[in-house]
């Protein structure tokens, strides 16, 4: 439960490390590049609408040549291009008006005399007056000018106005082009789209990428974290699977220090310090399982306990040190006498235990002389001394009997032999 909750706080942590920048950073590309795509669009439009505004003057001037002039009685405003009576001819304003989708209005002054704008019943809005600050900034100003938002007939739209210039430099009406705001918006939206599109796709393979690296990384973490887990409660053979041990990164670094770490804790725990042999906590557990595993194969194995005879005599003739050297001397034997055999043990002082495994009784007493007539020649150096000991040695045949019972065997044994002249093995 404890684990769950860290790797769970990790895991969190690692989305708030690359989600939420990823997040943000795309929300700002995608409301930038949004915005300065709709004002790139937004002068598309405009220029278009400026483009067309003038094409339709030329179309004008080139239909009906001459200034425009206006005849205003009772019966109405009359407005003329050259010699034609503009008034009630929409010929050039609906054609171009369906090709293009734009709409189209002629005014006079700010009267509108000949459009395409239509009001909700679909009369024409002729008669009807453009907003007259409009017509003050495009006739006084004589320039053309685009606005973003004109309300006409319940409809708000995108339109370029021009004066329409004389000869003599006078203005006396206006050409309106404008595309309804709600198509130039829906345009725009839809060239934007694309955009936003493309960076949600972008933000989620990121976000996959990252989850798929980091879910890698928490997997291998998690592994170690098992390790050291086991480690902390004891459990000091638990291993590291290979791919983890493998790894270049600091990771595999930290998975090596736990390893290396057990096998310390493991040495200080299972071995003698002095010796270098397992220590009598080690020897019983294996005994134990040996013990389980020949029961079950079938196969015997023996177990010998060894001391040192007359050890006393050491340690009071030549130092408690020297007899530090000497045991250290023997075990050394020991465990070279065991390679392939089985192990030795510091069973307990001078005592040594011996577990010969696939062994017979007769095989182990052969190898336990062989040990014996070694010790008898040789002399364990101490400073400018040399000292001699020897060994009693009890021997043992395990079978299905409980291990305290082929030790106690053992122990009787070597008993026997202290009795009877030492320097032996009892089998
Ligand atoms: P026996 O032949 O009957 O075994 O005689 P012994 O003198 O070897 O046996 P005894 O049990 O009388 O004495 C064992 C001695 O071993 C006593 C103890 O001080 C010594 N000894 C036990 N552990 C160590 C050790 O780690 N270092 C040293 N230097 N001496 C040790
Ligand atoms: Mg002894
Ligand atoms: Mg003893």
């Amino acid at each position: 439960m404890e684990r769950k909750s860290k790797i769970g706080g990790l895991r969190w942590t690692f989305l708030k490390m690359s989600v939420l920048p990823i997040f943000l950073l795309t929300l700002i590309v995608t409301v930038f590049a949004a915005s300065s795509f709709a004002g790139t669009m937004h002068r598309e439009v405009e220029n278009g609408l400026e483009s067309l505004n003038s094409a339709l003057a030329v179309a004008f001037d080139m239909m009906y040549p001459g200034d425009y002039s206006v005849v205003e009685d009772e019966s109405g405003l009359y407005f003329y291009k050259g010699d034609h009576l503009l008034n009630g001819d929409f010929s050039i304003v609906d054609a171009v008006k369906e090709r293009t989708g734009v709409e189209i209005t002629v005014s006079c002054r700010n009267v509108r005399v000949i459009t395409t704008l239509m009001d909700a019943q679909q009369n024409r809005l002729t008669d009807t007056r453009v907003s007259s600050t409009i017509a003050r900034e495009v006739m006084e100003g004589q320039v053309g000018r685009f606005y973003p938002k004109v309300p006409i007939g319940g409809d708000n739209y995108y339109a370029y106005y021009a004066p329409l210039i004389n000869s003599d430099g006078t203005s006396v009406g206006m050409l309106f082009v404008a595309k309804p705001s709600r198509d130039v918006e829906l345009l725009v939206r839809r060239s934007i789209l694309p955009i936003v599109g493309v960076s949600l796709l972008f933000a989620g393979l990121m976000i996959l990428i990252i989850t798929l690296f980091s879910n890698r990384f928490l997997l291998v973490f998690m592994k170690i974290d098992t390790l050291l887990k086991k480690t902390a409660n004891g459990e000091l053979s638990a291993d590291l699977e290979p791919e983890v041990m493998k790894r270049r990164d600091e990771l595999g670094e930290m998975g090596r220090y736990v390893v290396r770490m057990q096998h310390s804790l493991r040495e200080l725990v299972e071995t003698d310090q002095l010796t270098g042999l397992y220590n009598r906590r080690y020897a019983q557990r294996r005994l134990q399982q040996i013990q389980e595993k020949r029961v079950g194969d079938g196969n015997s194995f023996c177990v010998a306990i060894g001391d040192i005879d007359f050890f006393k005599k050491v340690n009071d003739t030549y130092g408690h040190e020297c007899g530090d050297v000497v045991l250290a001397d023997v075990a050394a034997r020991l465990k070279e006498l065991m390679k392939g055999r089985g192990f030795a043990a510091r069973w307990g002082g001078e005592e040594f235990l011996l577990v010969f495994e696939y062994y017979s009784l007769e095989q182990t007493a052969d190898a336990l002389e062989g040990l014996l007539n070694e010790l008898r020649g040789r002399e364990i150096a101490y400073r400018d001394q040399r000292v001699k000991v020897t060994m009693t040695v009890g021997a043992a045949e395990g079978s299905g009997e409980m291990i305290d019972h082929i030790i106690r065997e053992a122990d009787q044994k070597l008993y026997y032999g202290k009795n009877n002249g030492r320097n032996q093995v009892v089998k």
